[in-house]
C-alpha cells in the first residue's frame, strides 16, 4: 500500500482526480504541482492511514516511518535544507484535509521543525531576529495547543501581562529580545502543564503533529460539522506536510486568500484580501484590517491601504496569470490561498469556492458564454432549490435574526408583519395598507382571503402538505407551518413562544426557506430576476423531456405560472372556486337542498360562475393544455361551523338554523379523508359533476369561438378505486359533452382521465387505463393512503420518525421512492400495457420537489404539475433529471 504521496518541482505522484484518498486539499496541491505553478514541495500522507489510525487504537501502520522520512528526503533535496539542520534547517507546516472542505473544523500546526538551535539558523538566513523568534513562539503555541493540549489563553493572558508590564499594546511592538524572554515563560508553562518539556526534535515534533491532526478528525467540533454537513464519519482526513513559505517575513512578503470571481455576486473579478508581513492565521483572526487585491477593488472599497497590485506588482501579476490558469483548468470559481515569501509567489491551496446563490447563477451562465462549460454543465450546477431564493425576497444575510420558534420550512420566502389571529383582520388591515402575518393554529378554506391578505402565514399545527402550506406555496406566500412550541390564545389576542408574549399587532418575521420565526422586523432584498436567469431556464427547457404544468386555478396563479413558464395547467382544483365568497352561499344553497330539484336549481346558479371562470382560465391558457378536477373536498367543508356563522348563512339564505345543524350532522365523519369525497361525490350527486362538465365545455366552446384558440380540457376523477367508478363518472362527462355539442354545433377535443391516489388504483391501473384517457398521480393523497399516515396530522411523529432514521425524510416532501413510489411504477407500467400512449403525469406537491422530479423522469412520466412559483425549480429539475 502507498500511504505517501510527493509532489514538487513541476511533478506529483498525485492529481486533482484522488480527492478520495488525498482529501480536497492534498489532491488539489498535487495537481498544481503537475501544472507547474509555485507550490512549495510537500507531501501527502492519505486518509487510508486515517482510517486505520482509528481501526488500530490509534497506531500507525508499520510501513509510514520510512515513507514520511524519504517523503522529507524529497522536500529536502528540492529546497536544500533538511530538517533539524543547524545551518539550513527544513520547516513544515502540518495541515488536514478531508475530502469534504471543514473549514476550520480541525487543526493545522506551522513552522513546525523550530528549536532553540534552528531558531537561530532562521534568524541568519533570514536576516531578521525578531521574525525568528516571533515564528518560534508562534509555533510553540499551536503546537502546544493542539498536540500537548494546553489552553491558548494560557499563552496569551502570559503575552498580555508581558505587553502591559512593558506598556505597549500592540505585538508589533515587541522585539526578539522580547519574544526570547517570553518564549522562555512559554516553555515553563509546558513543563508545569504536561510535566514534559517543549520537544526539541523536529521528528517528535511531526509525529507528533501527524497524530494530533488524525486525532482532530474526532473532535467534536468537527463530528458536530460533520452531522450538520452529512459527511460520513468513515471517509477520515489526510495529512498535509509542505515545506514552510512565510508571509511574515518583511515588507515584502504577504498573504492572502482570493477568489477568481465575486462569490457574493458573481461578477467576474478577482476578489480578495491580502495583509503584508503576516501569517495565514493572521488573515482568519480578524486582527488588521486587510487590503484589497486587485486595485479596482480598492478603489471600489475606497479604502486608502494599498492593493497588492501596486504594492508588489510582480507578484500581483503572477498571482492574475495563476488565478484564470487555474480557473480555465478546473472550469470554475476558485477559492485560493497564496503567501508571498520576499517578493516570490507561492500557492497554499485551490479548490472550487463557495457562493450564493446569485452567484452561482450568474457564473454558471457566463462561463458558458466564455465557452468554459457547456449548457448542460451549466444546468447541472445549480442547485434547484436554490432557485427559491432568487424568486422570493429573502432576509438580508447580515441581518441578526432572534427566532423564537421553528416550525416547517413550508413556503419560502421572508415576510414582516403585525401578528393577526384572524383572516378578516389580515383582510381589513390589508385594506388600509398595513402587512400582516395571519397566525392561525390551522388553517381552512375559510382563512383563504385573510392568507391572500396577509404577508405571510404562520401555523402551529400541520405538516408541509397541510392546507396552510399549500395554499401558501401556490400563492408564493411565506409559510411556516407547524410551529408546535408556540401557544396561540385567540380569546386572548396573543401568542406565547418560549416564554415571550406577542400580543396581536406586534411585529413578527417568518423565514419560510428556514422554517424560522423572528422577533421583530427584519432588512429584506428582493433579489432580481435577472436575464441570467433567462438564459439558464432557456437551456433547461432544451435538455428537458418531461412537460412542466402548474396547480393553478385563479387567473392571477394561472398567469404567474405562465410567466415562469408552465405549459399547461395539470391541476385545476375547481374546489377552490367553489370557495370563493362570492358565489358560497349558492355552493350552500346547492349542499342545503332537500331533492334533486332543489339541487339543480341551486346548480344553475353556479353554472355561469364555473364557466366565467373557466373561460377566463382558457383565455389565459391560450391552447395549452388545462386539466380540471371534478370537486374533490367533503361538502362539509363548505358549510359553516360556529354558531354565529350558522345563524349568517341561516339568515342569507332564508332557512332555519335547525336545518343547517341537521345537514351538517348528516355530513359529519368520523375520517373526512377517506370518507365523502373525491368521485364519491359524482356518484351520489352526478348532477354536480354535470355542472362542472358543462361549464367546461361551453366555456371551451366560447374562447374558440371568441379567440379561435383550440382549448383541449382534459377532465379528471379525482380518488378513484375502481374502473366502474371511473367509467360511470366517465359516463356523465361524455353525455353532457355529447348534449352540449349537439345544442351548439360546436364541438372540441376532450379527455377524461383518473387520479391515482390509492393502491387499489394504481393495481387496477390496467384496467382502469382500457376507458381512462390519462392517468395523474395525486401523490399527496397516494402517499396518505399507502403509508396510512394523515397528511393534516402527520407532522406530530413524523419529526420522530425522521430524526429516529425510522424514515428516510418526509415522505409529503419527497416521494416515497420505495413504496408510495413503487405504486406509481406499477400504475405506469400496467397502464402502458393496457394503453401505451396514455399520458402520465403528477400533480401532487412532489411536482415540484427536485428528487422526486428525478423519479418521475426514471419512469418516463410525461409531466409533472406544480405550484406556480415552483415551475422553474421543476424545469431546472426536470432537465438535471436527464443529464
Ligand atoms: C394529491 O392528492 O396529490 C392531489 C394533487 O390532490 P389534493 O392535494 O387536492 O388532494
Ligand atoms: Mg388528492
Amino acid at each position: 500500500v502507498k500511504w505517501v504521496y510527493t509532489f514538487g518541482d513541476g511533478r506529483a505522484e498525485g492529481s486533482s482526480d484522488m480527492p478520495e484518498l488525498l482529501g480536497g486539499k492534498g489532491a488539489n496541491l498535487a495537481e498544481m504541482a503537475n501544472l507547474g505553478l509555485p507550490v512549495p514541495p510537500g507531501f501527502t500522507i492519505t486518509t487510508e492511514v486515517c482510517a486505520f489510525f482509528y481501526e488500530n487504537e490509534k497506531r500507525f501502520p508499520p510501513q509510514l516511518a520510512d515513507a514520511v522520512e524519504s517523503a522529507l528526503a524529497h522536500i529536502g533535496d528540492l529546497t536544500g535544507k533538511s530538517f533539524g539542520d543547524g545551518q539550513k534547517p527544513l520547516l513544515v507546516s502540518v495541515r488536514s484535509g478531508g475530502r469534504a472542505s471543514m473549514p476550520g473544523m480541525m487543526d493545522t500546526v506551522l513552522n513546525l521543525g523550530l528549536n532553540d538551535v534552528t531558531v537561530e539558523a532562521l534568524a541568519r538566513s533570514s536576516g531578521d531576529e525578531r521574525f525568528a523568534y516571533d515564528s518560534y513562539r508562534r509555533f510553540i503555541q499551536m503546537y502546544s495547543n493542539v498536540v500537548l493540549g494546553v489552553g491558548h489563553h494560557e499563552f496569551e493572558d502570559e503575552l498580555e501581562f508581558y505587553k502591559e508590564s512593558k506598556g505597549v499594546s500592540f505585538d508589533t511592538e515587541l522585539d526578539a529580545a522580547d519574544w526570547r524572554k517570553l518564549i522562555a515563560s512559554f516553555k515553563e508553562k509546558i513543563v508545569e502543564a504536561v510535566g514534559a518539556p517543549f520537544p526539541q526534535d523536529p521528528h517528535e515534533q511531526l509525529w507528533g503533529a501527524i497524530g494530533a491532526v488524525f486525532g482532530s478528525w474526532e473532535n467534536p467540533r468537527a463530528i458536530t460539522y460533520r452531522r450538520i454537513h452529512n459527511i460520513p464519519s468513515n471517509w477520515g482526513t489526510a495529512v498535509n506536510v509542505q515545506a514552510m513559505v512565510f508571509g511574515n517575513m518583511g515588507p515584502t512578503s504577504a498573504t492572502g486568500v482570493a477568489f477568481t470571481r465575486n462569490p457574493s455576486t458573481g461578477e467576474k473579478a478577482l476578489y480578495g484580501e491580502f495583509l503584508a508581513n503576516a501569517q495565514g492565521e493572521d488573515v482568519v483572526a480578524g486582527i488588521r484590517t486587510p487590503q484589497a487585491i486587485s486595485e479596482a477593488a480598492r478603489l471600489a472599497a475606497g479604502s486608502d491601504k494599498p492593493s497588492l497590485e501596486t504594492a508588489m506588482p510582480e507578484a500581483f501579476a503572477e498571482f492574475v496569470r495563476i488565478t484564470e490558469l487555474l480557473e480555465r483548468h478546473y472550469r470554475d470559481m476558485q477559492d485560493l490561498e497564496f503567501t508571498i515569501e520576499d517578493g516570490k509567489l507561492w500557492m497554499l491551496q485551490t479548490r472550487s469556492g463557495k457562493r450564493t446563490s446569485p452567484a452561482a447563477l450568474r457564473i454558471a451562465v457566463e462561463m458558458t458564454q466564455e465557452g468554459l462549460i457547456d449548457k448542460e454543465e451549466a444546468v447541472s450546477r445549480i442547485d434547484p432549490a436554490s432557485l427559491d431564493q432568487l424568486l422570493h425576497p429573502a432576509i438580508n444575510p447580515s441581518a441578526e435574526r432572534i427566532v423564537i420558534a421553528t416550525g416547517l420550512p413550508a413556503s419560502p420566502g421572508a415576510a414582516t408583519g403585525e401578528i393577526v389571529f384572524t383572516a378578516e383582520a389580515a383582510e381589513q388591515l390589508k385594506a388600509i395598507g398595513r402587512k400582516t402575518i395571519l397566525v392561525r393554529i390551522e388553517t381552512s378554506p375559510d382563512d383563504i382571503h385573510g392568507m391572500h391578505a396577509a404577508e405571510g402565514i404562520l401555523t402551529t399545527r400541520g405538516g408541509m402538505t397541510s392546507h396552510a402550506a399549500v395554499v401558501a406555496r401556490g400563492m408564493g406566500k411565506p409559510c411556516v407551518s407547524g410551529a408546535a412550541s408556540i401557544r396561540v390564545d385567540y380569546a386572548q389576542g396573543m401568542l406565547t413562544a418560549g416564554g415571550a408574549v406577542f400580543h396581536k399587532g406586534d411585529v413578527l418575521t417568518i423565514d419560510g426557506g428556514a422554517g424560522q420565526v423572528i422577533k421583530g422586523a427584519i432588512k429584506m432584498s428582493r433579489p432580481e430576476l435577472s436575464g441570467e436567469f433567462g438564459a439558464l431556464m432557456k437551456w433547461a427547457d432544451d435538455i428537458r423531456r418531461m412537460e412542466v404544468r402548474a396547480n393553478a386555478e385563479t387567473p392571477q396563479d394561472a398567469r404567474v405560472a405562465l410567466k415562469f413558464g408552465a405549459e399547461g395547467i395539470g391541476l385545476c382544483r375547481t374546489e377552490h372556486m367553489f370557495f370563493d365568497p362570492d358565489r358560497l352561499n349558492a355552493v350552500r344553497e346547492m349542499i342545503l337542498a332537500d331533492n334533486k330539484a332543489g339541487r339543480r336549481a341551486a346548480l344553475a346558479k353556479l353554472l355561469p360562475m364555473q364557466r366565467g371562470d373557466f373561460v377566463e382560465l382558457f383565455g389565459i391558457m391560450a391552447g395549452l393544455p388545462v386539466t380540471i378536477r371534478l370537486l374533490d373536498p367533503p361538502l362539509h367543508e363548505f358549510l359553516p361551523q360556529t354558531p354565529d356563522e350558522i345563524a349568517e348563512v341561516a339568515k342569507a339564505l332564508g332557512l332555519p338554523i335547525a336545518k343547517i345543524t341537521r345537514r351538517l350532522d348528516e355530513l359529519k365523519e368520523i375520517n373526512p379523508m377517506l370518507g365523502f369525497r373525491g368521485s364519491r361525490l359524482a356518484i351520489a350527486f352526478p348532477e354536480i359533476a354535470e355542472m362542472q362538465a358543462r361549464a367546461i365545455f361551453e366555456a371551451a366552446i366560447e374562447v374558440k369561438q371568441r379567440t379561435g384558440a383550440l382549448v383541449h380540457p382534459e377532465i379528471m376523477a379525482p380518488l378513484i378505486i375502481a374502473k366502474a367508478e371511473f367509467d360511470a363518472v366517465k359516463a356523465r362527462v361524455d353525455a353532457t359533452a355529447a348534449i352540449v355539442f349537439a345544442e351548439s354545433g360546436v364541438s372540441i377535443p376532450y379527455t377524461v382521465g383518473a387520479m391515482i391516489e390509492t393502491p387499489r388504483a394504481s393495481l387496477r391501473a390496467g384496467e382502469i387505463a382500457a376507458t381512462a384517457e390519462f392517468f395523474s398521480f395525486g401523490t399527496n393523497d397516494l402517499t396518505q393512503t399507502c403509508m396510512a399516515l394523515s397528511r393534516d396530522d402527520a407532522g406530530a411523529f413524523l419529526g420522530l420518525y425522521v430524526g429516529a432514521g425510522l424514515l428516510a425524510g418526509d415522505p409529503f416532501i419527497t416521494i416515497d421512492a420505495d413504496g408510495v413510489g413503487e405504486l406509481v411504477a406499477i400504475g405506469a407500467e400496467r397502464s402502458r400495457a393496457a394503453r401505451a400512449d396514455i399520458k402520465l403525469g403528477i400533480c401532487g406537491e412532489h411536482g415540484g420537489d427536485p428528487a422526486s422530479i428525478a423519479f418521475c423522469e426514471s419512469l418516463g412520466l410525461d409531466y409533472v404539475s406544480c405550484s406556480p412559483f415552483r415551475v422553474p425549480i421543476a424545469r431546472l429539475a426536470a432537465a438535471q433529471a436527464t443529464l
